[in-house]
C-alpha cells in the first residue's frame, strides 16, 4: 500500500484552499501564496518564518539567498530538497520583510498544522525564532535552544523538533554558518532513530526495545503523552 499519492493529493487540497486565503491583511499585499514545497512523504520537514521577496514572486519557499544556504546545508549531510518538505509559519510575505504579527500567525498556523498532520514527518527542523516558538510552545529564544532535540506532539503524533538558527541570520553573521552545520550534522542520526511516535507505540504494545537510541529525557517527555 502506498500512502504517497493520497497524502500529496490531500496536501494539494489544502494548497488550493490556502492560495485563495483572505484570513489576514497579507492577502492584499502578497503576489503569490507560498504554501511550501518538497516531498509529501518526507521524514524531515523544515519550517521557516515567512516568504521574502523572491519567494513571494515565485510562490516557492526558500528560493532566495537564505534558501541557497539551506540547500547547501542539506547537501552537507547528503540530502537534497527533494528529500524534505519545506514550509513557513506564514504563507504570505509580510511587507518589507517585517516580523510576522501575532494575529497573522494565528490566522495562518492552521495551514502549517494541517501540513504536519498530513506529511507526518519524523523530524521537524524549525528555522529561527518564529517557527521554534510556535511549534515548541515555548518563549525561550533560539540561541538558547538551538541544536538540542525536543519531543512534541504535532499533528496528533509525537515528533522530534530540532530548533535551528535561521539561515538568514547566518548570511548576516557568517560565523553562524558553522553553528548551523554543527546542528544539521545531527539530522542523519536522528532520522535513523525510531520516531518518538514509534517508540511510544512500541511502549504501549509492550515492546520497549525500540526505545534504544532515544535519550531518557525524550522518554520522560513521551511519558507526558499519557
Ligand atoms: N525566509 C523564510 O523564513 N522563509 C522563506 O521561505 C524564505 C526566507
Amino acid at each position: 500500500m502506498t500512502l504517497g499519492p493520497s497524502r500529496r493529493d490531500r496536501l494539494v487540497e489544502v494548497f488550493n484552499e490556502a492560495r485563495e486565503c483572505m484570513r489576514c491583511p497579507l492577502a492584499e499585499t502578497r503576489t503569490k501564496v507560498v504554501f511550501g514545497a518538497g516531498n509529501a512523504d518526507a521524514d524531515l520537514m523544515f519550517v521557516g518564518e515567512a516568504p521574502g521577496a523572491e519567494e513571494d514572486r515565485r510562490g516557492l519557499p526558500f528560493v532566495g539567498r537564505a534558501g541557497g544556504l539551506l540547500t547547501e546545508l542539506l547537501g552537507g549531510i547528503g540530502m537534497n530538497r527533494e528529500d524534505v518538505f519545506i514550509a513557513n509559519v506564514l504563507k504570505c510575505r509580510p511587507p518589507g520583510n517585517r516580523d510576522p504579527q501575532p494575529a497573522e500567525i494565528e490566522a495562518c498556523s492552521p495551514y502549517l498544522h494541517k501540513q504536519v498532520e498530513l506529511i507526518q514527518p519524523k523530524v521537524v527542523g524549525t528555522l529561527g525564532n518564529f517557527a521554534t516558538k510556535l511549534l515548541t510552545g515555548s518563549r525561550t529564544g533560539i540561541t538558547k535552544v538551538r541544536g538540542t532535540t525536543q519531543v512534541h506532539v504535532l499533528g496528533g503524533r509525537a515528533v522530534y523538533i530540532m530548533p535551528l538558527l535561521h539561515p538568514a541570520a547566518a548570511l548576516r553573521t557568517p560565523s553562524l554558518v558553522d553553528t548551523l552545520k554543527e546542528d544539521f550534522a545531527k539530522f542523519p542520526e536522528l532520522l535513523a532513530t525510531p520516531s518518538p511516535q514509534e517508540v511510544e507505540d512500541a511502549r504501549r504494545a509492550g515492546e520497549p526495545e525500540l526505545a534504544v537510541g532515544v535519550g531518557s529525557d525524550d522518554l520522560d517527555q513521551l511519558d507526558l503523552l499519557g
